[in-house]
């Protein structure tokens, strides 16, 4: 995502990946919130779903077991209904997109190909120095060790990330207190348990029916040896201790074991070295955080980087990287720890349970923590006090606009990776202000029903950077600060 959204700026990108294939191992079943606009933002997975998937199969089961299990974790369940701290109580405003990581890495490798960034598989960074020009990176390719040198470098190499530990920087948080997995798995007697979530004395258990599926969660500490194969046995032994039965497990098709590690860098850039996603955060999986997180890191780094190596803007503008995304990450961390604290067994944690639902069932508290647990609430600081339009510093909402060639929405217009001046008040003066940017920012002038305001300033990342009732020396100061002087 990053390589791409660099690549929109006509600034040459290599990808080193040590996976000589893409990688078939389950990842990621879906995504959340915010990140379901980011992609429509940019066009991707149009070709899966161009509008958000209704609910599976496997969501109305969990929804209708809800109604009628006591001892199920569906206190209230409505339709569309997402968990959070598996408690069926949150109303996202849009349905999760249920698609594998894959399908969006899949799109990704097309989108970058067509974008001219150079992918090599099987390279693997092994060292790095940095000096005030740019990066000498050390990479063993499939035909030996080489090295390379870039402007900048990022590192998008995951939870374990190379690049972080050779930066030396700091990866504070909370160590995992839970093992769990997550299994694709045929069983001796599909009776052994009633199907659905279940909340025990020891922990968690999922299981589904369709093609069986298992969730289980304990509270034992994080695995001994997260990199030990994970073996048939060591599942069963969970799923035994969770269902009180002696179950078998015939055959094992998928599986995962994953704890609740909540990590995060202590800042997203070391001089011209940055880092991106999980190699910037690590996080429980509980309600998807991961790719939401990552694809927003991605979206925010992107276009900074890329006018800071084309030399339009001074490198401090990449320090608004970690100053806005840092505060998101932590936020999510915290999110993440007390729904972890919230699936802890015993009578005190299910008090707080009924507690939290019953606040939950007010519109105005669900509508709050979704747009908590979704990054629905960011706001970043966009550096003058003296604006003051409702939006600044938020996300614009997907607007539909009415032009000369008809309507379309602002998430179309912002295919491009481009900055945004809307005119939705018809004034002439901004297009003749915004002229010296004209090859970097591009005027829309449009009739909008909703119009937030008569002119908005938009980011590549979708959030605002100056509107009215602001003047036009702001709207100056705004366009330097975010784009470089004039041309
Ligand atoms: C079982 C499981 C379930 C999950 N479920 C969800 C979910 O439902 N929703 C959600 O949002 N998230 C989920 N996640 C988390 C999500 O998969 C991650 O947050 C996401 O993959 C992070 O993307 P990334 O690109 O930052 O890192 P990664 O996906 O880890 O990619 C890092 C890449 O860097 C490469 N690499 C590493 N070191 C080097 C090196 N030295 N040189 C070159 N290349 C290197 C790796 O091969 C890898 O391809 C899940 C994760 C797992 C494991």
């Amino acid at each position: 995502m990053l390589a791409c959204e660099v690549a929109l700026h006509d600034v040459p990108v290599v990808v080193l990946e040590r996976l000589p294939e893409m990688e078939t191992h389950p990842k990621a079943e879906g995504i959340t919130g915010r990140a379901i606009d980011i992609l429509d933002r940019r066009g991707l997975l149009i070709g899966v779903d161009g509008t958000p998937a209704p609910p599976t199969a496997g969501h109305r089961a969990r929804i209708a077991q809800g109604e009628r299990r006591a001892d199920s974790l569906h206190p209230k369940a409505f339709p569309g209904a997402r968990h959070f701290a598996t408690m069926f109580v949150l109303r996202p405003e849009s349905p999760d997109l249920l698609v594998p990581q894959q399908l969006l890495e899949q799109d990704l490798a097309r989108r970058a190909a067509e974008l001219g960034v150079e992918v090599r598989r099987g390279h693997t960074v092994t060292g790095f120095t940095q000096d005030g020009d740019g990066v000498r990176i050390d990479v063993d390719g499939p035909e030996g060790p080489y090295r390379m040198r870039a402007g900048w470098l990022a590192g998008c190499d995951g939870g374990r990330s190379t690049i972080r530990k050779l930066a030396g920087i700091p990866f504070p948080g909370t160590d995992g207190i839970t093992t769990g997995y997550r299994a694709f798995a045929e069983v001796d007697d599909p009776d052994f348990h009633l199907p659905g979530w279940f909340r025990k004395d020891n922990g968690l258990l999922v299981y589904e029916e369709g093609p069986p599926r298992f969730i289980t969660l304990e509270f034992i500490g994080p695995p001994a040896n997260r990199d030990a194969p994970i073996t048939r046995e060591e599942f069963q032994e969970a799923l035994r201790r969770l269902s009180g039965t002696d179950v078998t497990v015939t055959k094992v098709h998928k599986i995962n074991r994953f704890t609740d590690n909540e990590r995060q860098a202590a800042t997203y850039r070391q001089g011209r070295v940055l880092l991106v996603g999980d190699a910037a955060h690590v996080q429980s999986q509980w309600s998807g955080p991961g790719l939401r997180l990552g694809l927003g890191d991605a979206l925010n780094a992107g276009w900074k980087l890329a006018a800071v190596a084309r030399g339009r803007c001074p490198e401090e503008l990449l320090d608004t990287y970690t100053s806005e995304r840092h505060p998101v990450g932590a936020q999510t961390l915290e999110v993440q720890r007390a729904s972890i604290a919230l699936m802890r067994p015993g009578p005190h944690v299910d008090a707080l349970r009924r507690l939290l639902t019953r606040l939950l069932l007010h519109d105005d508290t669900n509508r709050r923590l979704t747009a908590l647990v979704d990054d629905l609430h960011i706001s970043y600081d966009m550096g003058d006090p003296s604006l003051t339009g409702p939006l600044v510093g938020r996300y614009c909402p997907d607007l539909r606009l009415k032009g000369a060639h008809g309507t379309v929405r602002l998430a179309e217009l912002q295919r491009t990776g481009r900055p945004l001046l809307l005119d939705l008040g018809a004034d002439p003066a901004l297009r003749a202000l915004a002229g010296p940017w004209s090859d970097r920012v591009d005027v829309v002038t449009a009739a909008c029903a909703d119009a937030p305001a008569d002119a908005l300033l938009i980011r590549p990342d979708g959030f605002v950077a100056w509107s009215t009732p602001a003047g036009e020396e702001s709207l100056t100061g705004a366009l330097t600060r975010w784009f470089g002087p004039p041309a």
